[in-house]
């Protein structure tokens, strides 16, 4: 599932754009209601956690979650067919983006949006450094072991399974426990650093010496120490555990 790092990508490349331009949205695939948003000017778009929000002059917020199988396809060439399938299409002056399998696209008003944004736990490519001690304080109290209160997005937003991996692989942290405050707090830098270089690489770095290794996600032994990773599903998803290295 595209996690914090590749939504955020997204953000800023359609706010580079698009934003400011008055639009052509479509629904090729006939399944989103293009209506109120067509001809109208994208004035932002905004990465909350999983979640993309586009705001429109005179329209309502536009809101996209890819889930597990959408991604986006840009493209200059605007006379370019788009492909089967594109719920939704947004043709700027020099670039068009379609959406392809989103889990979510549609129209949110300002009480929709609020509450969708109630709803999610602070993400550390928006919130940073300054957000460090109540995110701590939210991990750390949230009910359940570190490997699940980590993809709860009410918790803190943006995480997902190879980030979870990764980040407590690199905090040192077994995800089968609960953690401490002083633990939270260092999980919080580990991800503002990495979801950081992820951000600019477009893909998880958690070794920027060795941005295509990950340590232990899907690996069968450890990047560090060669003892055999330990894989099991914690809150639905593969947990990947270096016995040796995580306590
Ligand atoms: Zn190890």
């Amino acid at each position: 599932m595209p996690e914090a790092h590749v939504l955020h990508r997204h953000a800023r490349d359609q706010r580079e754009a698009l934003a400011g331009q008055v639009l052509s949205v479509t629904s090729p695939q006939g399944k989103f209601d293009a209506t109120p948003f067509d001809g109208h000017r994208l004035l932002d778009v905004q990465a909350y956690g999983k979640h993309l929000l586009h705001s429109f002059e005179e329209a309502p917020d536009l809101h996209v979650h890819l889930g597990l199988r959408g991604f986006f396809l840009r493209t200059e060439d605007l006379g370019l067919l788009p492909r089967g399938g594109t719920r939704m299409r947004l043709v700027g002056e020099r670039a068009a983006f379609s959406l392809i399998a989103p889990s979510r696209c549609e129209a949110l008003d300002r009480d929709a949006r609020d509450a969708l944004l109630a709803t999610l736990g602070p993400d550390p490519l928006r919130a940073g450094a300054t957000a460090r001690d109540g995110a701590a304080q939210r991990l750390a109290a949230a009910r359940g072991v570190v490997g699940a209160t980590l993809l709860d997005q009410s918790v803190w937003a943006g995480i997902g399974n190879a980030w979870r991996a990764e980040l407590l692989f690199l905090a040192g942290i077994d995800p089968s426990r609960r953690i401490d405050v002083e633990e939270a707090a260092l999980l919080w830098d580990l991800a503002v650093e990495h979801l950081t270089l992820g951000l600019e690489a477009g893909q998880v770095v958690s070794d920027p010496s060795a941005p295509d290794e990950r340590w232990v996600y899907e690996r069968e032994t450890c990047r560090r120490c060669g003892t055999p990773v330990r894989s099991w599903t914690l809150a639905g998803r593969t947990a990947w555990v270096c016995p040796t290295d995580q306590s």
